[in-house]
Formats: structure tokens, C-alpha cells, sequence
């Protein structure tokens, strides 16, 4: 029995007969743009979030890419990110023509520490971006009341946290702007690319409304410069019947977790996902690590059990931001987290076996 990393069969199985039914209306509406699934769709999200605007848009990277241009953020202008977040985080930034400044995350959470942002504040800086990593929201009170202090704007980045919340209060709800996406390996995926920005400011939430379709709000009359950055009808559609269950994957991701967390705790030199008491973390990713992260991600994949690595070089190192002029060492607890975690199998519908395989292949390779 081969464990694959992520296996989407059981979430899609069980709801292939309402997605046929919707699939169908579609087609049989033969309009795929901009249509009534979207309203739908975005209407339910901005529920799920607590929101009072959703905006369907193309995927993640552009959700945060618009968010930052509709805030009028662009050359000169400075963006706090976190050091250990997946590029696209970054490229939203330089999209926008701005320049992103990353700050060290916590270690034990390996979300941003509100503590370390401050000394990263110069008059340029406009923005932080705040990732909520893996699934685990951030300490966002700290984190919106320093960017108040200020005069910064928050934009959450809320790609893999869809259903997570701080103080009770959703992640997706706290930044002026808001970014998600829709890539279907995320915790509410589409059948393809999709994203959304979520807000409770009307101005905005008009302005990148135009700024996705063209700049238009009224066909063929072009108030600002826009883009084609859509959510199509079908996406929107699919999006809106796994809404609809996202609760109970969640609660699934969770449940795994602890069976992980039980069964992994004092095994190896193993450091397991630390929650802090105000957030919930909804496990898009359950990542661990060990100073025989590469050792242990070779060793499972010879017992048929397939690990990722989030993230194996931190945006500073990458090559396409060699610009940045940062060098190794720069980021020490980014680069310790990419050569030390490891992003363990899971899934809404992973059976007790396919648990039980992954863990026994981890504590044999620690006995060894
Ligand atoms: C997936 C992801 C994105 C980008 O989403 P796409 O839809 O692939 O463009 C942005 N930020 C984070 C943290 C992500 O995980």
C-alpha cells in the first residue's frame, strides 16, 4: 500500500453526484463568466469568513497581487513579509512594483513574530502580509494593532488556512484585504486555478471588482486600467458544493493530527506542530521536524510513504529574488526550518491503516 502525500478521492467521491447536478446547470445555462455561481459563491464565502465582500478571482497570487495595487501600494513602497513563506507571498510584492521585507518567523509556530516586525517598520513600509503557515492562524490582534500604531495596512495571506480563526474571529476577516486561494491542493480547492480576496470595505472591494474584469463595470466602458483576473462559473461552481463540507474535512484534518500528535510525541529527536491557546489550526499541511529531516524523507519514501518539504529554500535564496542582495545566514530560523521540517501525509478520508503506516514507518526509522 503506497501512501501518497495527498489523495483528493475521498473528499471527491463523496460528493460526485452534487457536483454532476451542478456541472449540468452550468451547461445547460451555456454562461461561464461572471454569472449567477459566482454571486453564489461569493456570497457564501463571505459568510464562511464573516465578511461582508468576496471577490472571486483567478488564484492566490493574483488575489494578493490586486489586494496590494487596489491599496495603492507600488515602486518605492515596502511590504513586511514572513522570511519562511511560499514565493508567491513575494511576488504579489514585486508584482505590485514594491519591495518585500521579510522578518523571521516565531520557531515554534513558524508564523510571523509580532515582536520582530517592529524593528522592520522603516517610513517606506506600507503593509505587512501575514501568512497564517501550514494552517495555524497568526497572533493577529498584535499584529493589527501594531500595523494601526503605524499607519500600515494589513493583507492576510489566507491561502492554506480557509475555516482557521484567532480569538475566535476567522482568519480571511482581519486585514483590510484578503488573499485565498483556490489551487486544489489547498483545504477548499477547485478543479483547476481560482482565488478570492475578502474584505469589509465596500470602496474596495468595488475597485477590484473592476480591477478583475478589464476595469469595467459596465461593459466595453474602461474606468481604470484593469486585468483579466476572473473566477469562471465552473470553478465558482465546484467551489460552492465543497463550501458546503468544508467544516466536516476540516474537523477529518484535525482529528488526524491529534492520532499524529499522540502517536509521534517523544519519538526521535521529532518537534511536532505547536498550537498557540487563541488560534485553531486547521492542518493543510502537518509539518514536523527533525535534524534527520533528509535521512527520514528518503527512508519513508523507500517504505511507499511520499513527504513534501514546505519550503526546501526560503524566498531569500531563491535565485529569481537574487535582487534582494540577501545572503545565507541572513534569516537563520527560515533557513533552519527548510533544511529541518518535513510535511507528513494527510487528507480529509485518510483511514486508520494508511495512519497507522505513516507512523510506524517514522518510528522505525528512529529505532534504527
Ligand atoms: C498556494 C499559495 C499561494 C498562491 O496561490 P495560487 O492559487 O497557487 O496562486 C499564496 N500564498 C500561499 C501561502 C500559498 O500557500
Amino acid at each position: 500500500m503506497r501512501i501518497p502525500f495527498l489523495n483528493l478521492a475521498p473528499m471527491h467521491s463523496a460528493i460526485k453526484p452534487e457536483v454532476q447536478q451542478t456541472f449540468e446547470q452550468v451547461y445547460d445555462s451555456n454562461w461561464f463568466i461572471l454569472g449567477e455561481q459566482l454571486q453564489e459563491f461569493e456570497k457564501a464565502y463571505s459568510q464562511f469568513c464573516e465578511t461582508t465582500h468576496t471577490i472571486g478571482v483567478s488564484n492566490g497570487l493574483d488575489a494578493l497581487t490586486l489586494s496590494l495595487r487596489a491599496l495603492g501600494i507600488g515602486p518605492g513602497d515596502e511590504v513586511i513579509v514572513p522570511s519562511n513563506t511560499f514565493i508567491a507571498t513575494l511576488l504579489a510584492v514585486t508584482y505590485a512594483g514594491a519591495t518585500p521585507v521579510p522578518v523571521e518567523p516565531d520557531f515554534r509556530t513558524y508564523n510571523l513574530d509580532p515582536n520582530r516586525i517592529t524593528s522592520a517598520i522603516t517610513p517606506n513600509t506600507k503593509a505587512i502580509i501575514p501568512v497564517h503557515l501550514y494552517g495555524q492562524a497568526c497572533k493577529m490582534d498584535m499584529i493589527t494593532d501594531l500595523a494601526t500604531q503605524n499607519g500600515l495596512q494589513v493583507v492576510e495571506d489566507n491561502a492554506q488556512s480557509h475555516g482557521a480563526s484567532y480569538k475566535a474571529k476567522p482568519t480571511g476577516s482581519w486585514g483590510v484585504l484578503n488573499g485565498t486561494s483556490f489551487y486544489p491542493g489547498k483545504n477548499l480547492g477547485a478543479l483547476g486555478d481560482g482565488g478570492a480576496i475578502t474584505t469589509d470595505n465596500p470602496e474596495l472591494a468595488r475597485k477590484i471588482t473592476m480591477l478583475r474584469n478589464y476595469g469595467s463595470e459596465r461593459k466595453y466602458y474602461n474606468e481604470i486600467q484593469g486585468f483579466n483576473m476572473r473566477l469562471d462559473e465552473l470553478q465558482a461552481a465546484i467551489l460552492r458544493v465543497k463550501l458546503g463540507h468544508i467544516k466536516y474535512w476540516i474537523h477529518q484534518r484535525q482529528d488526524i493530527a491529534k492520532i499524529y500528535g499522540q502517536e509521534l510525541k517523544g519519538v526521535g529527536d521529532l518537534v511536532l506542530p505547536y498550537v498557540i491557546p487563541d488560534a485553531t489550526h486547521v492542518y493543510h499541511l502537518y509539518v514536523v521536524r527533525t535534524e534527520y529531516r533528509d535521512e527520514l524523507k528518503d527512508y519513508l519514501e523507500k517504505q511507499d510513504v511520499e513527504t513534501m518539504i514546505h519550503y526546501p529554500v526560503p524566498p531569500h535564496l531563491q535565485r529569481a529574488y537574487t535582487s534582494l542582495n540577501y545572503r545565507k545566514g541572513d534569516f537563520p530560523i527560515a533557513e533552519k526550518i527548510s533544511k529541518t521540517c518535513l510535511s507528513l501525509p494527510i487528507w480529509p478520508g485518510m483511514n486508520s491503516q494508511e495512519i497507522e503506516k505513516v507512523v510506524t514507518a517514522i518510528r522505525d526509522f528512529f529505532r534504527n
